[in-house]
């Protein structure tokens, strides 16, 4: 699910590696290193849950 073959700067511990993309549900996206997969993991579902529920009260107000 997760391949590492773009080299590029990790967004979480800022390290040049080779990194996999997350991607945001709002169009944005991060890479991050193996190293900090877990945490990017943990940090995108986050954001992404905390957005749809945003948007779900944001509809529910209309
Ligand atoms: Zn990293």
């Amino acid at each position: 699910m997760y391949t590492f073959t773009k080299q590029d700067i990790c967004d979480w511990c800022h390290a040049p590696s080779f990194v996999t993309k997350h991607e945001y549900i709002d169009g944005k996206h991060h890479h991050s290193c193996e190293k900090c997969l877990s945490f990017a993991i943990m940090d995108v579902r986050q954001f992404n849950q905390a957005e749809i529920e945003f948007r779900n009260r944001a509809n529910a107000q209309q």
